[in-house]
């Protein structure tokens, strides 16, 4: 049995019945009632509408049989189509070639008889065909070959109103989707706008009338909603007045947009007048045939970044003149290149010219051997590990030879956000004079004291020997008195000492006699040699067994004593003291604990300063020089020791000292 040949435009004819969506689909009573009409005219028991799919035939309509398809292989249909302009009449399929051997013939249905009219849209292609069909042989009449082909071009029709109708209601629920989403989006922008981080607003017409502002414009303009709909003359007199009305109006005839960058304006701001920056625009929005529609407003608030950088400006120009002023000499160094610049003061003080280039390592040329060093140390350290750097050192003028003396306070500033590299820059100011008055101090401290201590020596062995006789002639008045006037002298001999000291200390000069001995033996008869002159406080020694060191014995008697003295000095009659030695890590620990004043955090970083003592109610009227605790932290410092305090203000301190055990 030979198939029906496919058409040459077979893919194109299967898209074009696709596109009809309607294969597959229930049964429409237009359709039926047109296959009903086909078998009544006709007269045959059977009438399809056969639809021709790539492997079946689908019937949309179907008189008289069961089946909803068949197999394309045994479609009449599928050679009817292959000559639309023609109907296809076999009036007996058993004796025709092509069908004799078609199941629908040997078998169900058993066709004998069929006659179809080619289903053509107007694109030209075959989609199927209206048929009819019997069991018995039979030819149509003329009348019926026309009736059954009005009847296929109205299947046609039929068919293209159906997918015009699928058409339309696809679109239509696009378009209910596309409003969805718009709304969606349209909600989505709004709650933007609203909630933006910048003010913003929409003028229409030449009244500039407000059609909408969001929250932060509402808040520049100290108003609400009540202004939406009000021409900006009437809804904002008062920045009205400051023309922005006219400027917004240009915007809009000429559609070009309007920027002010930092604009200082003052207004009536919540019923107060205020000052203001603002950075802002008027943008025009337009049709798309260019004409303005709209202008949209936006503002950012700049007041406080204006300000802060005014503040900056300021702060900087107090601080060129407070260094002008000072004559500071100032220097900067790239941390990473290492790049040295320097001001004309700062020149000055190395001996340079103030317009002379000088170099970093020429600067260091001017500072003596001794002291060389210590300063190159102390730059690495504040660069690399970012250490605090305040340190005094002479310099040698590099022209004209003169020595001075120089406080250089610097700070490391580490890199940036803007992309600043880190560096290192601080102030120097010229103490010489401060240093050759101390200088001279020291010199007349040290003469005075060196002319005392002869004549003391003298009224010491006076005062022995009458202590002595005294004693053998068991005249008990006269020995006490001559006990207490020697405890006064050695008092003052202790003092002189320090003087001579201090004199001496900071210069270099001070000399160390050391010894071995047993640090806690030292303490005990400090402690005994304490008790005798004083019967105010309660002394409690707590040893920490036999510690020795090698040090300078007078003078670690001499910070012990300071420090036990400072102690009851410092702290309300019938206070404790508490003495503890003990000896760890390779070092012996003093520590001379009292329950007295107290020292709060400022006073304690400045303690250890020559001539520094503490101002406050208490210790007013408790004499003293501010020099005990600077003696006591130069020596145990000469000493490779360490000196410091725990205290807490009200609640007592704690002054220790660390010395290498040997
Ligand atoms: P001076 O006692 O002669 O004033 P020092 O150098 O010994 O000088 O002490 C410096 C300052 O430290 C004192 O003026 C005092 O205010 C404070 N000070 C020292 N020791 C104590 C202490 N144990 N308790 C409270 N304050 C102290």
């Amino acid at each position: 049995m030979p198939k029906a040949p496919l058409p040459q435009n077979e893919q194109e004819r299967l898209a074009a019945l696709r596109s009809y969506h309607i294969l597959d689909t229930a049964t429409e009573k237009d359709f039926d009632d047109l296959t009903q009409l086909a078998s009544a005219i006709c007269g045959t028991p059977i009438s399809l509408i056969s639809l021709v799919d790539k492997d079946r035939q689908w019937f949309k309509s179907r008189y008289g049989l069961k089946a909803s398809e068949t197999d394309r292989a045994w479609s009449f249909c599928a050679h009817a189509i292959n000559r639309p302009d023609e109907l296809l009449e076999v009036e007996d399929a058993s004796a025709d070639a092509r069908f004799k051997d078609n199941a629908l013939v040997t078998g169900d249905p058993h066709i004998v008889f069929y006659a179809g009219v080619p289903l053509v849209d107007e694109d030209g292609f075959a989609l199927g065909s209206l048929c009819v069909i019997d069991r018995e042989r039979r030819k149509l009449s003329n009348e019926q070959q026309s009736a059954l082909k009005i009847l296929g071009a109205q299947v046609i029709s039929k068919l293209k109103l159906r997918k015009k109708l699928v058409e339309l209601e696809a679109a239509g629920t696009r378009i209910q989707k596309l409003n969805t989403l718009l709304t969606a989006k349209e909600r989505e922008a709004m709650q933007i706008i609203e909630h933006a981080p910048i003010a913003m607003a929409l003028h229409t017409g030449e009244e500039m009338n407000i059609r909408f502002a969001n929250k932060m414009m509402l808040a520049a303009w100290g108003k609400d909603e009540l202004v939406f709909g009000m021409p900006f003359n009437k809804a904002l007199p008062e920045l009205a007045a400051l023309d922005f009305p006219r400027t917004m109006r240009q915007v809009y005839r000429k559609g070009i947009a309007y920027e002010q960058t930092e604009e200082h304006m003052s207004y009536v701001h919540n019923g107060v007048l205020k000052d203001f920056y603002y950075n802002y625009g008027f943008t025009p929005l337009k049709l798309a045939d260019g004409t303005v529609w709209a202008i949209l407003n936006t503002a950012v608030d700049v007041t406080n970044i204006v300000r802060s950088r005014e503040t900056v400006k300021l702060a900087e120009e107090r601080m060129r003149l407070a260094v002008q002023s000072a004559e500071l000499g100032t220097w900067y160094i790239d941390a990473n290149t290492r790049e040295f610049t320097s001001s004309a003061r700062l020149k000055e003080m190395f001996g340079f010219y103030a317009d002379e280039d000088m170099s970093y390592e020429a600067s260091i040329n001017q500072i003596p051997d001794e002291h060389r060093y210590t300063v190159i140390q102390a730059v690495e350290a504040a660069i690399t590990k970012g250490e605090a750097f305040d340190i005094e050192y002479p310099i040698v003028g590099y022209r004209d030879n003169i020595l001075r003396w120089v406080r250089a306070t610097g700070k490391v500033y580490p890199a940036s956000e803007n992309g600043q590299a880190p560096f290192f820059s601080g102030t120097m100011l010229d103490i010489t004079e401060r240093k050759q008055d101390d200088q001279r101090k020291n010199d007349f401290i040290g003469m005075v004291s060196h002319e005392l201590k002869s004549p003391l020596t003298s009224l010491s062995g006076f005062l022995q020997i009458l202590q002595l006789k005294a004693g053998k002639a068991s005249d008990s008045f006269t020995h006490s008195m001559a006990t207490k006037s020697l405890n006064q002298v050695k008092k003052m001999t202790a003092l002189i000492n320090g003087f001579l000291n201090t004199s001496r200390l900071g210069t270099g000069k001070i000399q160390l006699n050391k010894q071995s001995f047993a640090i806690d033996e030292l303490i005990a008869e400090t402690l005994n040699d304490t008790s005798l002159i004083q019967d105010t406080h309660s002394l409690i020694y707590e040893p920490g067994g036999h510690v020795l060191i090698e040090a300078d014995r007078d003078k670690v008697g001499n910070v012990i004593t300071n420090l036990l003295s400072n102690a009851i000095k410092y702290s309300p009659k019938g206070g404790e003291v508490k003495i503890s030695c003990s000896a760890q890590k390779g070092m012996a620990t003093v520590k001379i604990k009292d329950s007295g004043l107290g020292i709060s955090q400022a006073d304690q970083d400045k303690l250890f300063d020559r001539f520094y003592r503490v101002q406050s109610l208490e210790t007013n009227h408790i004499a003293g020089h501010g020099i005990g605790l600077y003696l006591c932290a130069e020596i145990i410092q000469a000493h490779g020791g360490k000196i410091g305090v725990e205290s807490e203000l009200g609640k007592g301190s704690a002054f220790w000292f660390e010395l290498p055990i040997v």
